[in-house]
């Protein structure tokens, strides 16, 4: 049923129509409304009706008309009828009704109207005047009230208001009088304005009613929602009102907060809040107190085993006036979303191999530890052999065996340390408590002396050692990246210092470390910058005294520091993965050199065993090679035996591969490792290069001199060619001839040169060998 606040007929036909015979749930609804509104008014239009006619009998008195008393009684027993009826279903609210109901009601209100119009038919044409007003002015007044009193039943108020106009009508035509056919018209009209009175005033009530329906089903339907999400969510909904206590209090509430919906109910939150002990109130009382909106405001409801976690949000209620009148908002259960969340937080702060802690703790303790203005240590520990064992033995064991050292350190410090994981084979350890210098020493000794006995590992025993460096907090000035730093320079001078053992930091040290800094952030920059270059340093036939070779060195010109020696930045750039880029260069600049300006002579270059490890040295050898039209012979490799140190398999293969390409292969500063020979038997290198310190002492100690005289003697049998480096003097070059080497690199010849230089040292070469070394 639909309520057109237009009033066109049609409109108005249909709604009737639909009003009078629709058999939906609504319109019986709206049926029932009407009428109840209309049945309501029972007592009082009943009286108005046996007043009335009371009173027309009264008026009539003198001489009371035969059949007035009939009429009189009709009417009586009618509106007794009426007034009965009203009085037996009085009790009983009726929310439907159906169409015939109203169809009752318009047949009562016709009998009724009926009833009445027999007054003015039969007792209006031939009474004196005073009775004639009376009857004019109760017919009309009746009609008027009775149509707009049965107006919520359209039909009803039709026929009531019709048939008492019929009457009039009847009644005036009956007295004759030409006068009265104003009358009549006014009477028709009089009769319209009240019939369309009365049905407008219908469409407003049934307009009403079907507004209040959709209120109420709206309600309904929301409170239906409500209990499905009470019942299913995780959620309750919650309301107090203006005195602050709980109004809304559903089941799913009561098992939030964990207590029985009787209690709750006669609480404030507040109450609430300290009956279960909750924790965290604070921001909700501020929230409460201040009147604001608040969102996900967490509270616990502490249990030793399960504590609790409940989310809250509200807003503040105003009343029409905009006086607050309470809250309602959401309390959530989210004790599943927090334990994830302290899971993340868990993950985020340890190490997820060893459970030590991570970096991110380790900077916040510090960072902790700095703001309190605490004193400590920070030791950093690096272990030594820890890629030999992850190569050698597989990742698992390495894996074992970090968790072995984590729980080795765990087992070194004090309460209140904090040991942590930094990442690959770094640890760190936190002393908190009041430090002194001893006490860091001596967990440093502790830590390495627990670190250098062997470690089990899937049924292995094996050793690695570790270094430590170490920095005192002195809780004043320093931040957490300068204190990281410091204690890198420690662990990084241990190392250098010969490993398994430990360093402090110190302001010298920190002076050599910014010097490092600047030193790396050149080298990123030296190569696209022109900076570095090789100097050719040349190699001499001891018995031909010619020049057979020459040795490249890398020079370097930094812009500010000016030359820095290769015996500084190459080891830097080893350790910050620069030397890939250097060596590559070195590479193909000699490739180049050997080429073109320097064509015919074998040109040597330094390879760190880093480059050999990358896996794309052979590549670029030999991508050199190609590039520059090099003849592989005339191409030396220079390496160290540190390229053994870690993996002998693999740098075999990578010399093979070498050897392949036709390149010459020199081991350089031979003598100086701990097992020289056992390699020599494992490559057939071309050259061997005698380190400068023997030939610097070859002619003050007699066991130097033997070493260099073994050396050439067991290179000759190999077949290898052997060349001395640092010769300076006539006498050190007459000793190293009389021990057999072949070759002499020094300052004695020259020191390396930049190319033009030593073209030219080349072209001048007279070939005369110094004096003394002819004296043998
Ligand atoms: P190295 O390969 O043993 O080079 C020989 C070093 O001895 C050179 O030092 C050279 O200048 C120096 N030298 C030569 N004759 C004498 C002498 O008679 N007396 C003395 N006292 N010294 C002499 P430099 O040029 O400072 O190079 C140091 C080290 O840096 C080299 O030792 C080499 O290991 C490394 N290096 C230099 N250039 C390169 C390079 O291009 N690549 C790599 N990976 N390392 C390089
Ligand atoms: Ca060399
Ligand atoms: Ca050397």
């Amino acid at each position: 049923m639909t309520a057109a606040s237009d009033f066109d007929g049609a409109s108005l036909r249909s709604g009737i129509r639909t009003l009078y015979s629709a058999p939906d749930e609504q319109t019986a609804g709206i049926r029932a409304a009407l009428l109840n509104s209309v049945v309501r008014l029972t007592p009082q239009t009943m009286a108005a009706n046996m007043g009335s006619s009371s009173m027309v009998v009264w008026a009539f008195r003198a001489d009371v008309p035969a059949g007035m008393w009939m009429w009189w009684f009709s009417l009586l027993v009618v509106s007794g009828l009426g007034l009965l009826s009203w009085w037996r279903g009085r009790l009983k609210v009726k929310t439907m009704a159906s169409p015939r109901a109203l169809h009752r009601a318009t047949v009562h209100a016709a009998v009724l109207s009926g009833l009445w119009a027999v007054l003015p038919l039969m007792w209006f044409a031939h009474v004196p005047p005073a009775q004639q007003l009376l009857v004019a002015t109760l017919v009309t007044g009746m009609m008027g009230a009775g149509a707009f009193v049965l107006s919520p039943v359209p039909l009803a108020s039709l026929a009531y208001a019709l048939i008492y106009t019929l009457g009039a009508l009847g009644a005036l035509l009956r007295a004759g009088d030409p006068t009265f056919v104003g009358v009549a018209v006014l009477l028709v009209f009089y009769s319209m304005m009240v019939v369309v009175g009365s049905l407008f005033a219908w469409r407003k009530a049934t307009a009403l009613l079907l507004s209040q329906a959709e209120a109420v089903r709206q309600e309904r339907m929301l409170t239906v929602l409500l209990e499905d999400f009470e019942a299913h969510a995780d959620e309750a909904l919650w309301q107090t009102g203006g005195d602050g206590r709980l109004t809304h209090v559903s089941p799913r509430l009561a098992d939030l907060v964990g207590l029985d919906s009787h209690t709750i109910g006669a609480l404030t939150v507040k109450a609430l809040l300290e009956a279960r002990k909750m924790l965290g109130t604070g921001a909700l009382g501020e929230a409460l107190e201040t009147g604001r909106p608040f969102r996900d405001v967490r509270l616990t409801i502490p249990d030793r085993n399960n504590p609790r976690h409940l989310s809250i949000n509200g807003k503040p209620l105003f009343d029409e006036r905009g006086q607050a009148c309470g809250w309602r908002g959401v309390l959530a259960d989210v004790t599943h979303k927090v334990a994830a969340e302290q899971k993340l937080v868990q993950l985020a702060h340890t190490d997820s191999l060893t459970g030590l802690a991570n970096r991110f703790t380790l900077h916040d303790a510090l960072r902790e530890g700095l703001a309190g203005g605490r004193s400590g240590a920070l030791l950093t520990i690096d272990l030594d052999h820890f890629k030999s064992v992850n190569d050698t033995h597989g990742h698992s064991a390495g894996d074992e065996l970090l968790k072995a050292v984590a729980l080795r350190l765990g087992n070194c410090v004090r309460p209140g340390d904090l040991v942590a994981r930094l990442g690959g084979d770094e640890f760190a350890i936190l002393m908190r408590q009041a430090v002194t210098r001893d006490d860091a020493a001596a967990l440093a000794r502790r830590l390495i002396e627990a670190l250098s006995r062997p470690i089990e590992v899937q049924g292995r025993r094996l050793r690695v050692g570790a270094s430590v460096g170490v920095v005192l907090c002195d809780g004043t000035g320093l931040g957490v990246d300068e204190l990281l730093v410091q204690s890198d320079a420690a662990l990084y001078e241990a190392k250098a210092a010969g490993r398994g053992g430990f360093s402090f930091y110190s302001a010298e040290l920190g002076e050599r470390g910014r010097h490092r800094m600047d030193i790396e952030e050149g080298l990123r920059r030296a190569i696209d910058q022109g900076q570095l270059a090789l100097h050719w340093q040349p190699k001499v036939d001891i018995g031909a005294w010619q020049i057979v070779g020459a040795e490249g060195l890398m020079r370097w010109t930094h812009p500010v520091l000016g030359e820095v020696s290769p015996g500084e930045f190459i080891v830097i750039a080893e350790q910050c993965g620069l030397i890939d880029e250097l060596g590559h260069w070195a590479l193909r600049e000699a490739c180049r050199t050997a080429a073109g300006p320097l064509a015919g002579m074998c040109l040597s270059v330094n390879v760190s065993p880093v480059q050999l490890r990358n896996g794309q040295f052979v590549n670029q050898v030999r991508d050199a090679l190609r590039e520059f039209h090099t003849e592989p012979f005339c191409l030396e490799l220079e390496i160290t035996e540190s390229v053994f140190l870690d993996d002998v398999a693999g740098a075999l293969e990578q010399l093979h591969a070498l050897r392949g390409l036709g390149v010459r292969i020199a081991l350089d500063d031979f003598g100086t490792g701990y097992s020289s020979l056992a390699y020599l038997r494992q490559f057939p290198f071309d050259t061997l290069k005698v380190d400068r310190t023997f030939v610097s002492e070859v002619l003050s100690r007699a066991d130097s001199r033997a070493i260099v005289q073994m050396i050439a003697q067991l290179a000759a049998t190999l077949g290898m060619r052997t060349v001395s480096e640092g010769v300076e003097t006539a006498q050190q070059l007459a000793a190293v001839g009389q021990a057999g080497c072949h070759e002499v690199q020094g300052f004695l010849v020259s020191r390396a040169l930049p190319l033009d230089d030593f073209v030219r040292f080349c072209r001048g070469w007279s070939g005369h060998p110094p004096l003394t070394a002819t004296l043998h």
